[in-house]
């Protein structure tokens, strides 16, 4: 397409109220996922990407364009200014640079990115075991407790989609377990939610890709250019893989578990 400069955005609608934004590689290798959610009071964006910096990754002109053209097809959405929740899937920098932008937007409330902060705005009374809802207008969102990778981690579930939205916990790329025991609690959580979940789940969407499209055959961290890239969704049934993956760990710190589509990394 004419016209697209290389550090703009990778901006795929998903379904009409639903955004999935790429960081592009070319502003930061990490090229986060970020995820802009609609709904008839308010929208919800998970996560910022890994640069503050407006001229390197343009966040807060992509998040005011986004948001424009949606309330220019809804103009039933009466609230003004519209507001915009930003959380995290995890606290980890390359998912929340792009906080410093946001903060000053008018209507935009950013979540802190301490467990207590978000146990505390979503509502968590047993955390992390308990699933909470959190309401965009006639859009339920189900957020799971899901430390692990990081304390503060959450898997957000769209149920207009049947997105689960797993960041860097379950991905085609390194899935870095910081905390076994948590960790494995965690999967055990989302097969539990999978198996009884208040909709459908049709598939994971995380916040990496390392993985080629080759079987178990990644792309070293910092690789700019990645042609062969597998693809960004999993299928449900990747949780059963990474369950019985983390069986497989005998606990050394730096172990690795090679799968088709991801690889366990027993960080600590
Ligand atoms: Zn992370």
């Amino acid at each position: 397409m004419s016209g697209q400069r290389v550090n703009d955005p990778v901006v795929d609608w998903l379904d009409a109220d639903t955004v999935q934004i790429r960081q592009p590689k070319a502003s930061h290798w990490e090229a986060p996922f970020l995820y802009l959610l609609f709904g008839r009071e308010r929208a919800l964006l998970i996560d910022t990407g890994a640069t503050s910096d407006e001229a390197v990754f343009p966040l807060r002109a992509t998040i005011d364009s986004l948001i424009a053209d949606w309330l220019r097809r809804r103009p039933a959405v009466f609230v003004r200014p519209y507001p915009l929740v930003v959380a995290h899937s995890h606290a980890h920098g390359d998912h929340i640079a792009g906080d410093a932008l946001l903060r000053r937007r008018p209507g935009t409330r950013v979540v802190g990115t301490s467990p207590a902060e978000v146990i505390g705005y979503f509502g968590f009374r047993s955390w992390p075991d308990e699933t909470v809802t959190f309401d965009l207008g006639r859009r339920l969102i189900d957020v799971i407790g899901g430390p692990g990778h990081e304390p503060s981690a959450v898997v957000f579930f769209d149920r207009q989609t049947g997105i689960l939205f797993t960041g860097d916990t379950v991905l085609p790329a390194h899935l870095y377990v910081r905390d076994l025991p948590q960790f494995r609690a965690t999967i055990e959580r989302l097969i539990r939610f999978r198996d009884d979940p208040p909709a459908p789940v049709r598939e994971l969407r995380g916040a990496h890709i390392e993985m080629s499209s080759a079987p178990g055959v990644h792309y070293p961290p910092g690789t700019v250019d990645q042609p062969d890239e597998a693809p960004l969704p999993l299928r449900p049934g990747i949780l059963d893989r990474v369950l019985s993956a983390l069986d497989d760990l005998r606990g050394e710190p730096g172990e690795r578990v090679v799968r088709r589509r991801f690889i366990v990394v027993l960080d600590r």
